[in-house]
């Protein structure tokens, strides 16, 4: 068995955009990137159908396709892609000195800088009946799986932008939509209030929260509590679409990185720096303010740039 750790110079963890932009940057700079997908290779936009707001495709691109051609132009230039997760890290505190990785579980690699681009994953309600029935009629992402309610009525819960452009996806699917917000008002945009407020089968239900979802194997109904009155409502469904926020990935940095008290990377000014020299966050792993393709992206290039300095000051 070969013990002697793989030494490599550049470690990209995560591959949305953020990931992927630093990797051509950091490949066409002679950086010799290795990314390490994670469990979601591609990252978010694989679970969107089209994307009409990154500049340079007049007539959108569904995100699957976009992260496809992303890792294909990493790979142009040299970028090694492989498919598993980093599942521990030890970085160090010494300018120059390489920071440790575990790749699934085992594989360890010691590399000169390392850039994170980890993204952030669907926040649940975290109640046991919601729980029990994920991936039985629970969902967090209305456009991979809205097209197996096709026809039948579904709830969604959260009153962001996220979820009023889910309950939009899911009405030119669902016959019905029920929409369930916490609060008396939306947080979204007006303009897409205004766009789910106009669509006649999506029913939106203010100060509402789930109670129960309800069902054994699948989800069969939905026990509705009225957070002013108290007052309790069943409705039938089959399907239920959270859509409440996102939680950053960055468990394995925890207590190795400053970080917020929801656990977004922290980094220094107009940069990328984290506070171990040598590390660098981009993406929404470090972003709770814009969270886009672009702005990702954006940072991703941002991450690389930092990297290579980082790299030529230490040689
Ligand atoms: P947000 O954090 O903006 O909204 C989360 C929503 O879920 C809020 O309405 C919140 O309620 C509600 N919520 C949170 N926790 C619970 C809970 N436990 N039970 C019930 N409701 C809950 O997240 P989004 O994912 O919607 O958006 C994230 C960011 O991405 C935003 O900046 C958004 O503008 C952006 N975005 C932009 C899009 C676009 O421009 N096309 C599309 C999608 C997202 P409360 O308000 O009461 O806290």
């Amino acid at each position: 068995m070969n013990t002697q750790p793989e030494h490599i110079k550049t470690l990209i963890i995560g591959s949305g955009p953020a990931g992927y932009t630093a990797a051509i940057y950091a490949a066409r700079a002679d950086m010799k990137p290795v990314v390490y997908t994670g469990m979601e290779p591609g990252g978010q936009l694989t679970t969107t159908t089209e994307v009409d707001n990154f500049p340079g495709y007049p007539d959108g691109v569904d995100g699957p396709s976009m992260m496809v051609q992303l890792q294909q132009q990493a790979e142009r230039f040299g970028t090694e892609v492989r498919i598993g997760q980093i599942t521990a890290v030890e970085f160090s505190k010494q300018p120059g000195q390489p920071h440790k990785a575990i790749a699934d579980g085992s594989k360890e690699i010691m590399a000169d800088t390392v850039i994170i681009s980890t993204g952030a994953s669907a926040k649940y309600l975290d109640i046991p009946s919601e729980q029990r029935l994920r991936g039985g009629g629970v969902s967090a992402c209305a456009v991979c799986d809205g097209f197996f309610y096709k026809g039948q009525e579904v709830a969604i819960v959260g009153g962001g932008d996220t979820a009023a452009e889910e309950a939009s996806y899911l009405s030119k699917i669902c016959s019905k939509v029920t929409m369930l917000v916490r609060k008396d008002q939306m947080r979204a945009s007006k303009t897409m209030q205004h766009r789910v407020e106009n669509i006649p089968n999506i029913e939106i239900r203010y100060n509402t929260e789930v109670d129960e979802v309800l069902g054994d194997q699948v989800v069969e109904g939905l026990r509705m509590v009225n957070r002013l009155t108290g007052e309790k409502e069943e409705i039938a469904i089959t399907g239920l679409f959270i859509a409440i926020g996102h939680t950053p990935n960055t468990d394995i940095f925890k207590g190795q990185l400053d970080m917020d008290e929801v656990g977004y990377i922290q980094t220094q000014g107009k940069t990328t720096k984290t506070n171990k020299p040598g590390v660098f966050a981009c993406g929404d792993a470090q972003d709770k303010e814009y969270r886009q393709a672009i702005t990702a992206a954006g940072t991703g290039c941002m991450a690389a740039l930092d990297a290579e300095r980082y790299l030529a000051a230490n040689e």
